[in-house]
């Protein structure tokens, strides 16, 4: 059986990309640890000419990578925002691009502070509105960039819906699938033409490499994406591409655990009324509960609450936490706390922050493997002393 015909994610997880070295039999894809390839007649390379272009290592990894999102291209970049400038550097200058309002800070950044200088013209949004977004498309709107659920108040955005929106004006959708990973949620089959990863969240999911991935099926972008690509050299080393083929491995059985962990972990914090209140996609609570159930089969480990305390406070609970790590980045094994106020989203402009209700109360967890009693144990011995 090859890979590509079993269906199921778990199956693909555990298969795709990776198959026995002819040489020796290698079960696992090895690590090839070279920047360049003897060709046997000039001109005439075997497969590989250099590094930047193509490696085998590379290659396993984006074939594993474009069946998870169910692609027909995936490419493979050094991070997640420099996946993000191909695209943008795939672009014509001068482009209108509209782009979620509460994009990931370090997106908002690579636009406002990079490519605003380079013509380009940034409409943000509430995605949630598809009429303001019907109504700020124009005929030099070339792209959509959407972020589902968002960071890090946890909106949802309307895929289909925007993608049928985009389509009409002829624009190109991008999704950033990072919060969710590809297991809980597809953007290409609901109609989007890019999905862009952080592969340094929950695909690496050991916080010990940083990555980004492109994923399309469409042949032309994947060509110009591949061409910016080897162009530039945003490429990752042969060593991380095989940390993310072995992480791969268990990513279903993983996001299954982040799930159910951070479901539990909101509902407990939802019922103990300590906290003013608790934002997670699972939650009935949550004002689109129904979106999210309808595109997403499961809502990851991001939840997010506002507390009862002043900056002060807030600050002797993060030191009060034993097992909850204060720290930037989410999808890890391990269960993080961060302020996005001071960390993760400081780069943000403070009237943005205000409007969306970045504030000082805010906190994002990224909830973790661990037995998740003992995270809620945790939060709570952190607020009582
Ligand atoms: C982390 C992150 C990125 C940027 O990825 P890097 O790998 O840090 O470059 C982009 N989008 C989202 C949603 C992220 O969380």
């Amino acid at each position: 059986m090859s890979a590509k015909d079993a269906q199921s994610l778990e199956t693909i997880c555990v298969h795709a990309g990776v198959v026995p070295d002819p040489q020796h039999g290698a079960i696992m894809t090895p690590i090839f640890q070279t920047s360049t390839y003897v060709q046997p007649a000039p001109g005439q390379p075997l497969t590989y000419d250099y590094s930047r272009g193509g490696n085998p290592t590379r290659a396993a990894l984006e074939t594993s990578l474009a069946a998870l999102e169910r692609a027909k291209h995936a490419i493979s970049f050094a991070s997640g925002l420099a996946a993000e400038q191909a695209i943008m550097q795939a672009l014509e200058p001068g482009a209108r691009i509209i782009v979620s309002e509460d994009v990931y800070g370090g997106s908002g950044r690579l636009f406002r502070k990079l490519f605003a200088r380079y013509g380009f013209q940034f409409d943000f949004l509430d995605l949630r509105d598809l009429n303001a977004v019907a109504a700020a498309i124009d005929s030099k709107t070339k792209l959509i960039w959407v972020e589902t659920p968002t960071n890090p108040l946890l909106r949802i955005v309307d895929i289909a819906g925007i993608c049928a929106l985009a389509k009409k004006a002829g624009a190109k959708v991008v999704v950033d699938n990072t919060f969710t990973s590809p297991i809980f949620q597809q953007p290409l089959t609901l109609g989007a033409d890019i999905v862009v990863h952080s592969t340094t969240k929950y695909i690496g999911g050991h916080s010990d490499l940083i990555g980004g991935a492109l994923m399309t099926n469409d042949d032309e972008l994947a060509e110009k994406l591949r061409f910016v690509q080897f162009a530039g050299g945003a490429v990752n080393s042969p060593f991380e591409c095989f940390m993310l083929l072995r992480s791969i491995k268990t990513l279903a059985l993983r996001m299954e655990r982040h799930n159910s962990n951070a479901l539990a972990f909101a509902r407990a914090l939802e019922d103990s009324g300590d906290f003013a209140s608790v934002i997670y996609p699972g939650l009935e609570s949550h004002p689109q509960h129904a979106l999210a159930r309808q595109q997403m089969s499961g809502y990851a480990g991001v939840v997010s609450v506002y507390m009862r305390r002043d900056m002060e406070g807030v600050t002797r609970f993060f030191k009060n936490l034993r097992l909850l790590a204060l720290a930037e980045s989410l999808g890890g094994v391990e269960s993080l706390v961060n302020h996005p106020e001071q960390m993760t989203h400081a780069s943000v402009p403070p009237d943005l922050r205000q409007k969306l209700g970045i504030n000082a109360q805010l906190v994002r967890f990224s909830i973790g493997i661990e037995n998740v009693n003992d995270l809620i144990a945790d939060v709570r011995q952190a607020l009582q002393r």
